[in-house]
């Protein structure tokens, strides 16, 4: 495969000399700081965090098998998604979405002014991937794949994501905020066989931590190194480093254990939902939600929220017309879901 990742980026980025913290410049340790312009009275937040969040990145590094230099972490998904525009897009070139999916990729787009291209999935919610090749032309920077799929919920093909790795030359995002939830393995394993491959995860969802801003990028070093010279030097605080260790020393078997508990409650809502008869269809789901067609979905809408139980109306979306999104709560919150939703006067 011929990819030539300096083709890809913004030259002003390619060329960027980063802004060299006092960190950065003195790395051991010492008695005595004078070198920050800290406030010298401790309290546990006078100084500046690890630029790098090193100890952080290696706990990740050693729960995901993936190298360190591999590992990019930023305040939520939503930098890293900010990051790639900004690495890779200048003014004239575009990016590709599959719609419906999560609506940050647009936004930033938007911020950055760059143009988007939208090749609507499948009805069964996978991607036209021969339509997405046809689209494709030399100003395509970025193609983002979300899987599983905000809102639809499903997987994305595994060979239609390694379709587009081969064929296309640009950077390939694969969005897995919800790869905890997913019958399917991380596309991480892929990374040494594609250059161009570039992995989102957060600690927003099965993590438990959606407060924290916590968002991880993996790829190869060298795009890597991009993300970290590119993004604010202290990007991620001292009380979200913290918070993270704990999550990642402490926290790793309750996660598990709570996953394993709303994939039951999953299944549950899934089969309770089918005997609704507001409820016409049941997506099938790869997330902690489920997406469901109802025979009124404004008027569902409303009446949810009138009991106190909001969602997510759909309804708007291409695709997803007549629609609501569910997330999978606690055993309690579901139950006081399916009673409402069963109580509709039909
Ligand atoms: C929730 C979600 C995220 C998480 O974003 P954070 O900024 O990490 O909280 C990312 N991608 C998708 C598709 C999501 O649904």
């Amino acid at each position: 495969m011929s990819f030539k990742l300096q083709s890809l980026v913004r030259p002003n980025i390619w060329a960027l000399e980063p802004y060299s913290s006092a960190r950065n410049e003195f790395t051991g340790t010492a008695e005595i700081y004078l070198d920050a312009n800290e406030n010298p009275y401790e309290n546990g937040l006078n100084r500046y965090p690890d630029p790098l969040a090193m100890k952080v990145n290696h706990k990740i590094s050693a729960i995901k098998g993936i190298a360190s230099q591999q590992i990019f972490l930023g305040s939520g998904s939503d930098e890293a998604i900010d990051l790639v525009f900004r690495i890779f897009c200048k003014v004239g070139d575009t990016v590709i979405t599959m719609p419906p999916t999560y609506g940050m990729y647009e936004v930033s787009a938007n911020i950055c002014d760059i143009a988007i291209k939208k090749i609507a999935l499948r009805p069964d919610f996978q991607l036209d991937t021969d339509k997405i090749m046809d689209t494709i032309d030399a100003n395509t920077k970025i193609i983002f794949i979300c899987t599983p799929n905000n809102p639809t919920g499903n997987d994305i093909e595994m060979h239609s994501i390694e379709r587009i790795l081969t064929e296309f030359k640009g950077i390939v995002v694969v969005d897995e905020a919800y790869i905890d939830f997913s019958r399917n393995p991380s596309c991480s394993t892929l990374l040494d066989k594609y250059p161009n491959l570039v992995v989102f995860q957060t600690f927003s969802k099965a993590w438990g931590r959606a407060a924290m801003r916590l968002g991880m990028a993996f790829a190869s070093k060298e795009i890597i190194a991009l993300f970290n010279k590119t993004k604010p030097p202290y990007n991620i605080s001292t009380l979200t480093q913290k918070a993270a260790l704990d999550a990642l020393e402490s926290g790793y078997e309750t996660m598990q254990k709570r996953v394993k508990i709303l994939l039951q409650e999953r299944e549950k809502l899934e089969k309770s939902l089918t005997k609704v008869p507001c409820v016409l269809k049941i997506y099938p789901t790869d997330a902690n939600f489920i997406l469901i067609k109802v025979t009124e979905a404004d008027k569902i809408y409303a009446y949810l929220t009138q009991k106190g139980i909001v969602v997510r109306n759909r309804n708007m979306v291409a695709l997803c017309e007549g629609c609501l999104r569910v997330t999978v709560g606690t055993v309690k919150e579901n139950k006081l879901l399916l009673t409402a939703l069963t109580n509709y006067p039909s």
